[in-house]
């Protein structure tokens, strides 16, 4: 067993907090050995369960055949790259949050990140606070607020935050972990208009690297996904301010 886990390895031990909090499983991908075992350890000590994997084909073995709810995921990795992993498990519906580690810092990295699914870039080198930062900010459900569990819609739009299942007009919706978070807190308050720096804490815990169109980038991807061709669009964009959910009635 990995001396990096032994902290959270023992049942009678798990930190328990009030609302019954899980422990947090996390799947970190990086092949440079030092790295990865300083990221576990600063990690583990923070109380997550903590793995560790080198090999990118490996590593999309293992992000697919079981749960974690956080993924750290560096750039270029033997086998298969970190973009392409990511890619992969989002082409697989898997959802897990991904934060992307790399040496590159040109914006036009950022976007092929983030386009490729993932849910937050950390440029290296980066400080073990700004790690945690991170990793606290994708492991937050803002939409577990929602008391038992109940199911959030407005108009043709569902959204089962316990099952992680969106519907529109009947039809499943797929979406990637931060698309979810954006449509949970719009559809707690249809109608109510969210500003993007409300938005940005919420759903990105309002990381000062994140940079501040991410929440457009966003919005962009949802209505992808939301609206059919020709059809207004669920999410109404308030000029100067941020964005609304504005339900549709049903087309069919
Ligand atoms: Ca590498």
């Amino acid at each position: 067993m990995s001396v990096f886990t032994g902290k959270v390895a023992q049942g009678a031990e798990l930190p328990q907090s009030g609302d019954n909090t899980q422990v947090m499983r996390i799947l970190v991908v990086e092949d440079e050995e030092r790295l990865a075992r300083l990221i576990s350890r600063v990690l583990a000590e923070e109380g997550y369960a903590v793995e560790t994997e080198a090999n990118g084909r490996e590593a999309l073995m293992r992000a697919l055949a079981d749960e974690y709810d956080l993924l750290i995921v560096d750039w270029m990795l033997p086998d298969l790259g970190g973009v392409q992993l990511v890619k992969r498990l989002r082409a697989a519906e898997v959802g897990t949050p991904a934060i992307m580690l790399t040496a590159r810092d040109q914006i036009e990295d950022r976007v092929a990140g983030l386009d490729a699914g993932a849910d937050d870039y950390l440029p290296k080198p980066f400080a073990f606070p700004e790690l945690l930062a991170r990793v606290r900010a994708l492991t937050r459900r803002p939409w577990s607020e929602v008391k038992d569990g109940a199911i959030l819609g407005a108009g043709d739009v569902t959204l089962d935050p316990v099952r992680h299942v969106v519907r529109h007009g009947g039809e499943t919706v797929d979406l990637t972990a931060k698309e979810f978070a954006l449509l949970a807190t719009l559809l707690q308050r249809p109608g109510q208009v969210f500003t993007r720096s409300v938005l940005l804490d919420t759903v990105w815990g309002a990381s000062p690297e994140v940079y501040a169109n991410v929440v457009d980038l966003y919005v962009s991807y949802l209505r992808k996904k939301l609206d059919g061709d020709g059809n207004a669009s669920h999410i109404r964009t308030v000029r100067g301010v941020g964005y609304t959910f504005e339900p549709q009635p049903g087309a069919r």
